[in-house]
């Protein structure tokens, strides 16, 4: 919970965030209505295209989760909320616990929660980090919906199966769209949270379905943010530093 007064006397820490989209962006999730279209993109009351927040959140939680592997971090495994902390179900003993996540800065609340989840949350840790829309910076009368044919290939007998045509609604290709939002950061977040969630952007290089087609890849506009020594040392190891 934010309490006001604390907010007014400490306003939040924001990265600022760009991206273009170098292809056609397909995001949206089936069975929207209002388009002739399978998978329309999202858009808000305005009319203007969105990248949804949740969608955002999700995929740099994953990019942070693998480097944080690499950096031989214990992590917990989302999204599952079994085999994610508190709970991880899926370490059987107390000494598998302890084995994973034997430092002292796991433990929050009389539970255990790993150095992802004291970032990004999970069912009961709540997350410090806050994640805007991404929002298209271009007028929407600008922008003709275009709607693409797809077919589902069947991958075993490498043809095109019956009645998979489907219809997705993309952005015009190459229109080099730029989306704008920002992630803020709670206070009392944990020092090492801007070098990873800095990082793990580095390693989104598209949104949205369908990129195995081509759609939805993008660059990040360069960040400007400070980050003091500490931070970038608290994200080794021990041993490393
Ligand atoms: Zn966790």
């Amino acid at each position: 919970m934010i309490h006001l007064n604390e907010l007014l006397s400490n306003p939040l820490e924001t990265i600022p965030l760009t991206a273009t989209i170098d292809s056609a962006l397909c995001v949206g999730a089936g069975g929207s209505s209002g388009s002739l279209a399978d998978k329309p993109i999202i858009h808000n009351a305005r009319g203007q295209l969105l990248i949804p927040a949740s969608q955002l959140k999700g995929r740099l939680r994953h990019e942070c989760e693998k480097l944080a592997r690499g950096l031989n971090w214990a992590v917990c495994e989302s999204p599952n909320p079994q085999t994610m902390c508190p709970q991880r179900s899926h370490l059987k003993t107390k000494e598998d616990i302890a084995k994973s996540f034997e430092r002292e800065d796991y433990r929050l609340d009389k539970r255990y929660h790993c150095l992802i989840c004291q970032i990004f949350g999970n069912p009961v840790l709540p997350s410090q980090i806050i994640f805007e829309d991404l929002i298209c910076t271009e007028n929407p009368e600008n922008i003709p919906e275009v709607i693409r044919p797809g077919v589902t290939l069947n991958r075993h007998r490498r043809t095109a199966e019956d009645k998979k045509l489907y219809f997705i609604e993309t952005s015009p290709a190459n229109a080099q769209l730029q989306f704008v939002g920002a992630i803020h950061l709670l206070p009392n977040y944990p020092i090492y949270t801007k070098p990873l969630i800095l990082a793990g952007l580095q390693h989104i290089h598209a949104l949205g379905g369908s990129k195995s087609a081509g759609l939805g890849w993008l660059h990040w506009k360069p960040l400007d943010i400070q980050i003091d020594e500490d931070a970038w040392c608290k994200l080794l190891p021990g041993e490393l530093r």
